[in-house]
C-alpha cells in the first residue's frame, strides 16, 4: 500500500525485530496511530521541497509520513538498534524513498553537523531532554525556519507562554529569542506504545527573520537564567550575583530602562535583550 503508516501491529513487530524494549530514560514512546502522524505533519506545514530534521525517529512512525511530505529527511537517533533498523524499515514501507533519508547515529544535544541543511524541525521529542534539544538545534542550525515538536503538555504550555503567565519561565524566553512560538494542540496518551502517563502537546514555531536585538546570546541567556533562578526576587537582587553586586545590577537595569523592582517573570524577551545589551555596552 502506497501511503500506509505504521499501526500497533507494525510497531510491535518492528520493536521485536530491533530487539528493543522501550526505555523511559530515552523517552521511548512510539506513535501507533496514523491519524496522529497525519495531524502532526499537516500542522507542521511541511512543504514538498523541504529538508526536514527529525530527532528521535524511533521505529519510523513519523519518518514515513515526513518522507511522503518532504523532499528529504535527516533523522538523528541516539539508540543504535533503532538507528540501524530505520533504513530497512523505509526500504520495506517506502521502497522509493530510501535515497531521501539520512540517518545520523548521535545525541541530538551534541550534534553540530548534518549531511544536509534542514529547513524544518519536526519531531516527537524525547521528553526528558525536549527543551535543551530544541534550544540547541535552533541555535546550531540557523537554516531551520519553522517546525513542530511534540513534548509533554505542560512543557508545551511553558514553551508557548508569555510574560504574566504562571508557567512563563526560562524555556519561554529562550525559545522566543529564536522564534515565534505557539501551542498547536494536545495529544492523548493512547496514541503511543507504551502509553505515557501524561498527555502531550504540540508546539509550532517560526524563526524570527531578524534577531530581536544585536546582543551576545551567551550574555542574554545568563541574564535569563539568573532572573528566573530566584523567581520571587526582584531583578535587582536576582541579578546581583551575575552583575557582581545589587548596586551593579541596579545600574545595568537602569541603563536598560528596566525597573529594578520588577520580577523577571514580568519581562518579555525584548527587555531581557536590553539588559544584556546594557551589560555588554561600555559602562558610564
Ligand atoms: N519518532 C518516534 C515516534 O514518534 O514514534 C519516536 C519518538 S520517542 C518519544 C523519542 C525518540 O528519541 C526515541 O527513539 C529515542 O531513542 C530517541 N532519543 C532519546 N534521546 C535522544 C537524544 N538525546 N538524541 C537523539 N535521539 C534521542
Amino acid at each position: 500500500k502506497d501511503n500506509a503508516l505504521l499501526g500497533p501491529a507494525e510497531i510491535r513487530e518492528l520493536a521485536e525485530r530491533a530487539g528493543i524494549r522501550p526505555t523511559k530514560t530515552l523517552g521511548q514512546n512510539f506513535v501507533i496511530d496514523p491519524n496522529t502522524i497525519r495531524r502532526i505533519i499537516a500542522t507542521a506545514g511541511v512543504e514538498p521541497g523541504e529538508t526536514v530534521l527529525e530527532v528521535g525517529p524511533g521505529l519510523g512512525s513519523l519518518t514515513l509520513g515526513l518522507l511522503d511530505a518532504a523532499e528529504r529527511v535527516v533523522a538523528v537517533e541516539i539508540d543504535p538498534p533503532l538507528a540501524h533498523q530505520l533504513p530497512e524499515t523505509v526500504e520495506r514501507f517506502r521502497p522509493e524513498a530510501g535515497g531521501r533519508l539520512d540517518v545520523v547515529l548521535s545525541d541530538a544535544l551534541r550534534v553540530t553537523e548534518l549531511p544536509a541543511a534542514p529547513d524544518a524541525l519536526v519531531a516527537n521529542l524525547p521528553y526528558n531532554v525536549a527543551v535543551p534539544v530544541l534550544i540547541h538545534l535552533l541555535e546550531t542550525f540557523p537554516s531551520i525556519r519553522h517546525g513542530l515538536v511534540m513534548v509533554q503538555d505542560e512543557v508545551a504550555d511553558r514553551l508557548a507562554a508569555g510574560p504574566g503567565s504562571k508557567v512563563y519561565g526560562v524555556p519561554s524566553v529562550k525559545a522566543s529569542w529564536f522564534a515565534e512560538v505557539r501551542k498547536a494542540g494536545v495529544i492523548g496518551t493512547n496514541v503511543f506504545w507504551p502509553a505515557p502517563k501524561i498527555r502531550s502537546g504540540l508546539v509550532a514555531f517560526t524563526r524570527r527573520e531578524k534577531p530581536l536585538a544585536e546582543v551576545d546570546r551567551g550574555t542574554l541567556f545568563r541574564v535569563v537564567d539568573a532572573a528566573f533562578a530566584q523567581r520571587r526576587k526582584t531583578l535587582r537582587s536576582a541579578l546581583a550575583g551575575w552583575a557582581g553586586s545589587g548596586a551593579a545590577a541596579e545600574e545595568v537595569l537602569t541603563r536598560a530602562g528596566v525597573d529594578p523592582s520588577l520580577r523577571g517573570e514580568r519581562l518579555g524577551v525584548e527587555e531581557f535583550a536590553r539588559i544584556a545589551a546594557a551589560a555588554d555596552a561600555p559602562g558610564p
